[in-house]
């Protein structure tokens, strides 16, 4: 049976909505203490900012200094592997990824650009069989 795109979109949004419960303190509706921490400007090294917004339960500020909006408080590492390796990835990427249509559509979209690409968030690195793409593949793994 085929699924279709709202099937798919509520599915993922649930799992997704479950994981990110997991890191969420019910009592704030922010980010758990124990599993975050929170961090200078990644782009200036900074330690002055403020609150710019909250979104389902993640805090965003920007840096007084150069004006960077990011996280703040951050997931730390090992919470941030568990909610990468967790359901809703898995089933992110063999909806999205592992459909061949999908995947030559993103193929043909870049296969005649030449230079370089940084692609963030791999998975299995399919962009790596590319010809002529001077890749930089990025994803996190647990161990
Ligand atoms: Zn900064």
């Amino acid at each position: 049976m085929k699924e279709n795109v709202n099937d798919y979109s509520k599915k993922l949004r649930e799992l997704l909505v479950e994981e990110i419960n997991e890191v969420i303190d019910p009592s704030t509706g922010l980010l758990k203490e124990e599993g975050s921490e929170f961090v200078d400007c990644p782009l200036c090294g900074s330690k002055k900012f403020c609150e710019f917004w909250v979104k389902d339960g993640f805090t965003y500020v920007r840096c007084q200094d150069c004006q960077f909006v990011y996280l703040n408080p951050r997931l730390n590492e090992s919470a941030t592997l568990e909610l990468y390796n967790g359901a809703w990835t898995n089933f992110y990427n063999q909806r999205k990824f592992f459909q061949p249509n999908v995947l030559d559509k993103k193929i043909n979209c870049i296969s005649n650009k030449r230079g370089k690409l940084l692609e963030i968030g791999c998975t299995t690195g399919f962009f790596y069989k590319q010809q002529g793409m001077n890749l930089v593949s990025m994803y996190l793994v647990s161990n």
